[in-house]
């Protein structure tokens, strides 16, 4: 039953698949380990259920976790607060530029 073939991804330490439809047989040979896991009632360790594309080796990886097919970045805050006096001293600035912008 053990399968060596499969190549690793060397960034994750997945099993690297090629092609969706590689994904494809993965995903039908964990649901069967799973059913069959069902039967013998024991607890199955197969529990991939999605696959995605993984920019490291530009494979496919099966992973477990549902919300997160992708690395998410946080988003930087954008800039909202700015304090009165650096407000009117960029104010200035701009007001500055424009002047001399203006007069060229
Ligand atoms: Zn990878």
């Amino acid at each position: 039953m053990s399968r060596h073939h499969d190549p690793i991804c060397e960034s994750s330490g997945k099993v690297r698949f090629r092609e969706p439809k590689d994904i494809k047989r993965a995903l039908r040979r964990a649901d069967q380990g799973r059913s069959r896991a069902r039967l013998n009632d024991v607890t199955s360790n197969r529990r991939e259920i999605k696959s995605y594309n993984c920019a490291d080796c530009n494979g496919w990886h099966l992973t477990s976790q549902q919300a997160r097919p992708i690395r998410l970045v946080p988003v930087a805050r954008p800039i909202a607060i700015i304090p009165g006096p650096a407000a009117s001293a960029m104010r200035r600035m701009a007001s500055a530029t424009g002047f001399t912008v203006a007069a060229a």
